[in-house]
């Protein structure tokens, strides 16, 4: 009797865990299995460039179409890539999907075009 019990807390406990943290893990664990496609790494490579440097960090928010500056403490990785989003949101969009959202996204002018007026 005691020991039914104590299985049914045990599988209560694993329901509840696996709710919240699998599917992200299982997420990331994919993408780094799956090679990206030409379109995808192309896209990456403008999105670094954007804050001037090639250093494989992607400052700008992804989810929000590179407008938003990315804080390091929501940062995630993209084949290779450190994206920086700007929210707890925003990285679990991006991670949820990650060729989705770089396939969705518009790779916005460099900043200096809009500032040069
Ligand atoms: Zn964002």
């Amino acid at each position: 009797m005691k020991h039914t019990l104590f299985s049914l807390a045990l599988l209560g406990i694993v329901v509840m865990t696996g709710c919240n943290s699998a599917p992200e893990e299982l997420a990331s664990q994919a993408l780094l299995e799956a090679p990206p496609s030409e379109e995808i790494l192309a896209a990456l490579v403008q999105a670094d460039k954007l804050d001037g440097t090639e250093d494989h960090v992607i400052g700008k928010c992804y989810v929000c179409q590179l407008g938003m500056n990315g804080k390091p403490e929501f940062t995630t990785e993209a084949h290779g890539y450190t994206a920086h989003m700007c929210s707890s949101y925003c990285r679990d969009h991006f991670t949820s999907d990650p060729d989705e959202v770089i396939s969705n996204t518009e790779i916005p002018a460099k900043p200096e075009n809009l500032a040069a007026h």
